[in-house]
């Protein structure tokens, strides 16, 4: 079995998924898995179940690999009311209208947020202690000279620069992501193929934490290190956005905008709502955050979710969010299969992670009848 079901007791029928995409959903191109946008569609269509799609990268990102993926799909157009896309963790929110664009906007809390709106500069300060694209010669192929390389950044897009004429920026290993609006992204120089070095990010963590208070920031901006990136992220009321505050505006849209504030409550929209994701940042999917009048009335406010990462994606024990491993019921084993390819003669090893142990789980979950309409 790619995938153990944890706790039997606590299935339900769903009427919502809220997904994450990177390594949950996304084939090894890194863009939405074709077998599990099929099934997605087929459940909005046959069980009439909504989609959220919730990701920490920006719009354009979500538009090439996600969006531009499910649109060719039979049928995509009588599904696509049901699917949401909420791009740098629920800022900017995508619909595709009847004509087959794709429309966005800002969530009305981010939209006039400092960060995004670059108040006192924070933006322009931020972005000069990286290199930054819009400073330097896009690479076109042309013959370097001894003393130039060229840096990558996480969109395949090459810059030179000769560090014999220019004094490298403070945050050197990073470069400035120009496609985030409302979150602002330090992201790890890449190479020709997309590779970048693992390096101890602290020091540079640290300088950007100083910045941050020097220049009295520190209420409107929190960081946040990853593996390809350190993350400045707005703060709204004191708390850093995250995944839980995307989930709260998922459902609560879901619950106005859909299905009529007087046709269910929000708890029945908890209730009918599962997620899935792969790190340890997709756990906030479970606590949902909603504004503390609404809030105070919810007699269940949890997710349970279908969880597709590794053991080291998770919090270790003792951590502070080691709890949240209980709203995990449906955990990939890790457990691989040998892949023969007789043709190359050749035997390989297939991960049972991602997009391979979701399209499994869903087999499981439609065909014991665990979808249906709210
Ligand atoms: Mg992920």
């Amino acid at each position: 079995m790619l995938f153990t079901i944890r706790d039997f007791t606590r299935l339900r029928q769903y009427s919502h998924i809220v997904w994450d995409i990177d390594r949950t959903i996304t084939d090894e191109n890194g863009a939405l898995s074709e077998e599990v946008a099929a099934k997605i569609i087929n459940l909005a269509l046959n069980e009439r179940v909504f989609h959220s799609f919730i990701t920490g990268r920006d719009a354009d990102w979500m538009k090439v690999k996600v969006i531009d993926r499910l649109i060719p799909f039979f049928k995509f157009n009588d599904v696509r009311g049901r699917l949401d896309f909420y791009g740098e963790v629920g800022s900017v929110i995508q619909r595709v209208s009847d004509d087959g664009t794709v429309t966005e906007r800002f969530d009305s809390e981010i939209e006039n947020h400092p960060l995004k709106m670059n108040a006192n500069g924070v933006r322009d300060k931020l972005r000069a202690l990286v290199y930054d694209p819009e400073k330097l010669e896009s690479f076109n192929g042309r013959k370097l000279e001894a003393a130039e390389e060229v840096i990558y950044d996480a969109n395949e897009c090459g810059f030179v620069i000769d560090r014999t004429k220019h004094v490298a920026p403070i945050c050197h290993p990073y470069i400035w992501a120009t496609s985030k609006k409302a979150f602002a992204t330090f992201e790890k120089i890449r190479n020709k193929e997309g590779y970048f070095n693992d390096f101890d990010q602290d020091p540079y963590a640290e300088r950007l934490r100083s910045m941050i208070t020097t220049e009295g920031f520190s209420d409107q901006v929190d960081i946040e290190v990853i593996g390809t990136a350190i993350n400045i992220v707005p703060k709204l009321n004191g708390l850093k956005l995250g995944k839980s505050w995307a989930t709260g505006k998922a459902l609560m849209h879901i619950w106005e905008q859909k299905i009529g504030k007087n046709e269910i409550s929000l708890d029945q929209v908890i209730a009918g709502t599962i997620s899935a994701g792969d790190g340890r940042a997709d756990l906030d999917f479970t606590k949902p955050m909603f504004p503390e009048a609404i809030a105070r009335d919810l007699k269940r406010n949890r997710v349970d979710i279908i969880f597709v990462g590794g053991e080291l994606d998770l919090p270790k024990v003792g951590s502070a969010d080691y709890s949240l491993r209980e709203n995990i019921i449906i955990q990939a084993t890790g457990q691989g299969t040998l892949a023969v390819n007789a043709r190359e003669r050749r035997i390989s090893w297939q991960d049972a992670m991602g997009a391979r142990v979701i399209s499994e789980v869903l087999d499981y979950l439609k065909m014991w009848g665990h979808f249906r309409e709210f």
